[in-house]
């Protein structure tokens, strides 16, 4: 059975990600997408909640499964036993930084290769930043993240500028 992962923040999930899951989960038997959880960065969404909102847009794909994990990317692979990583390059600004990753993760793990997506030309643009930055403005965000997750962005956003104005 070929096992692959699709790790990232997913805070929250775009058009762009879903792109990338759509194709690669064409690619393999099962394809894991995995909240990485990163404790030195907060998010605007809890690592449960991003799942939770995976899991409500990925639901219509038979392989794909949803998971958060808090330690090695190259430990979590090995224990799930996936022999892939996908990632998804928008431009050169990802490459450097993507490839970086890749060579360590395979000195983590000799078994384990990282393979690029290339991004859809209409998703270039787009990263969870971006859709962030729209809602706070109360942009549409139609454009950018699945519809059934646009008001779950709008509310976690208001509540967070209330907080912040109290
Ligand atoms: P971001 O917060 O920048 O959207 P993530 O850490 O959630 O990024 O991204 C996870 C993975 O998905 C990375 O490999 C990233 O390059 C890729 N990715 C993010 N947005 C897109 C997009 N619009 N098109 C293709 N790949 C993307």
């Amino acid at each position: 059975m070929k096992i692959a992962i699709y790790p990232g923040s997913f805070d929250p999930v775009t058009l762009g990600h879903l792109n990338i899951i759509k194709r690669a989960a064409g690619c393999f038997d099962k394809l894991i997408v995995c909240v990485m959880v990163n404790s030195a960065k907060q998010g605007l969404f809890t690592p449960e909640e991003r799942v939770e909102l995976l899991r409500r847009c990925t639901g219509r794909f038979p392989c794909v499964e949803v998971d958060f994990s808090e330690g090695l990317l190259a430990d979590y692979a090995r224990r799930r036993g996936a022999k892939v990583v996908v990632k998804g390059l928008r431009a050169v600004s990802d490459y450097e930084q993507e490839v970086q990753m890749a060579v360590i993760n395979r000195k983590l793990n000799p078994d384990l290769e990282t393979m690029f997506l290339a991004s859809s030309d209409k998703y270039t643009y787009l990263s969870s930043t971006i859709v962030k930055e729209m809602a706070r403005y109360g942009a549409d965000l139609g454009e950018f993240v699945p519809r059934e997750i646009v008001e779950d962005i709008n509310r976690k956003m208001r509540e967070q500028q209330e907080r912040k104005g109290n």
